[in-house]
């Protein structure tokens, strides 16, 4: 009884940053729901984690909770240094998930990032810009 209440409690008190340092998630949001998906994608975003570094393992710059229709975006993109298209592009990513979620490939596999999730991947306006980009700072990300 009392991890029910405190969950629920948990709960009404959950709420979204958007605004960081340098780039607001939901105006960037905004954008990216109007320019590739008509502005029919209903999701929240938030950042998470810690903007340090330090940590020995990699970090997921990005994520997507179907259930709670949540994007979470890591705060190290909360960054000057970091191109405005590249955040746009891993909100991108992560809006993707929700629109083309997982399938079941052969033997019952899951899916993630099927051929339809990567064709419309790369239908991002700066998609080649951004994979050069991360492939040239990969540094920034890593412990
Ligand atoms: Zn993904």
């Amino acid at each position: 009884m009392f991890s029910l209440i405190a969950s629920l409690f948990k709960k009404k008190k959950t709420f979204f940053t958007t605004q960081g340092k340098v780039f607001d998630l939901q105006e960037i949001y905004r954008q990216v729901n109007d320019e590739y998906f008509d502005a029919k994608l209903n999701l929240s975003i938030t950042w998470s984690g810690h903007p340090g570094r330090g940590a020995q393992y990699k970090r997921r710059l990005g994520s997507f909770d179907p259930k709670a229709r949540l994007i979470k975006i890591h705060r190290l993109l909360d960054n000057a240094s970091i191109p405005g298209y590249f955040i746009n592009f891993i909100v991108y990513h992560e809006m993707l998930h929700c629109a083309y979620p997982p399938k079941k490939g052969k033997k019952g596999r899951r899916l993630i990032h099927h051929a339809v999730f990567k064709k419309h991947e790369k239908q991002f306006r700066e998609y080649h810009l951004a994979q050069e980009w991360i492939k040239n700072n990969r540094h920034l990300f890593l412990g």
